[in-house]
């Protein structure tokens, strides 16, 4: 094993890590970034991005991941292919295992290893990945005006992204598991007093059809009861909104977590409960999951590392 000494190592590669790598080696904090299973994030997986400032026309998810890459590296940053199997957070400085065969030692650390949308598990959802199935309405709704779309789910973002859906699409239906929504009772009354949605409670999805893309779902209505039916809808795209799960395994041991898994940090900053351990992007944000927004946290996350290593002479 290879061990190695960093002052800054930051795992995961969307814009949180990017960012975070930008702003660090310009501090001279001479980053380590570590790239993981999908290089780039969960943008890679969108087509055209279109509210990240900055792109009045806008740009595809994998270019832009790449040109913060470029940037990163423009500044020195060292990227490297890994994947973070192990930590030891137990004391300063810090050490992270990865599977191409080191180990980093490091001052501080950016956590931003970002969240993983779940999927029902359907083959149709790979077979039409990109063709109509989508799990980021904000992303991929503009797409969708004056079409029909289902959003999956019944807690607040099934419902956050059903209303949001509801403002472009012609008609928008949720497909709900059970008789009632879990979401917040606000939520679920936005929803009930929108004109063009409609609930389709007690049903599940079976697959997906259509030739060149979504043109409609087999769904099942109380499946296994009695009075079970086959029901088909017409609809141009499938949004998936049954939840995230933040990537944060690893550390969870280590940083106080939500009951989902979500690392907590103070107030508005990255730091965590650890000094020097600071948690950038979606795996600290169940709220607000924009590129933007990580891009924000990944900068201040290497501006909290560059004042802790700075007020302990490291
Ligand atoms: P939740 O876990 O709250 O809801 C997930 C929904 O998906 C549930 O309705 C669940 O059904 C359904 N679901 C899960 N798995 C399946 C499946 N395999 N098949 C069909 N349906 C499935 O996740 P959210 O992402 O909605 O919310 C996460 C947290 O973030 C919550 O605490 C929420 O309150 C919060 N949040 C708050 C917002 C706000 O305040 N504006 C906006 C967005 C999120 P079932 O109910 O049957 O389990």
């Amino acid at each position: 094993m290879n061990r190695e000494h960093k002052r800054c190592l930051i795992i995961g590669s969307g814009p949180a890590g990017y960012t975070a790598a930008i702003y660090a080696s310009r501090a001279n904090l001479a980053p380590l970034l570590y790239e993981g299973l999908q290089p780039g994030g969960q943008l890679t997986t969108t087509t055209e991005v279109e509210n990240f400032p900055g792109y009045p026309e806008g740009i595809t998810g994998p270019e832009l991941m790449a040109d913060l890459r470029k940037q990163a590296e423009r500044f020195g940053a060292e990227i490297r292919t890994g994947i973070a199997v192990k930590a030891d957070l137990s004391k300063a400085p810090y050490l992270v295992t990865f599977d191409d065969g080191h180990e980093v030692e490091a001052d501080t650390i950016i956590i931003s290893t970002g969240a993983t949308a779940k999927y029902l598990g359907l083959e149709d959802e790979q077979k039409y990945a990109g063709m109509g199935v989508s799990a980021c309405a904000t992303c991929d709704g503009f797409f969708y005006r004056n079409k029909v779309v289902a959003v999956v789910g019944g807690g607040d973002t099934a419902c956050e992204e059903a209303l949001y859906l509801a403002s472009l699409a012609k008609h928008v239906y949720m497909i709900v598991r059970k008789n009632y929504l879990r979401a917040s009772e606000i939520m679920q009354e936005r929803v009930r007093n929108a004109k063009n949605i409609t609930i389709l409670f007690e049903h599940n999805t079976l697959g997906l059809f259509g030739e060149n893309g979504v043109e409609g779902a087999h769904l099942v209505k109380r499946k296994g009861e009695p009075d079970e039916e086959l029901v088909d809808i017409a609809i141009d795209g499938f949004f998936l909104a049954i939840g995230h799960s933040p990537n944060s395994s690893l550390f969870s041991k280590y940083l106080e977590c939500d009951e989902v898994g979500y690392i907590i940090t103070k107030g508005h900053s990255p730091s965590t409960n650890l000094p020097g351990v600071f948690a950038a992007g979606d795996v600290a944000d169940p709220h607000y999951r924009q590129a933007v927004t990580a891009a924000a946290s990944g900068c201040k996350a290497a501006i909290e590392a560059e004042r802790y290593l700075g007020a302990n002479n490291l």
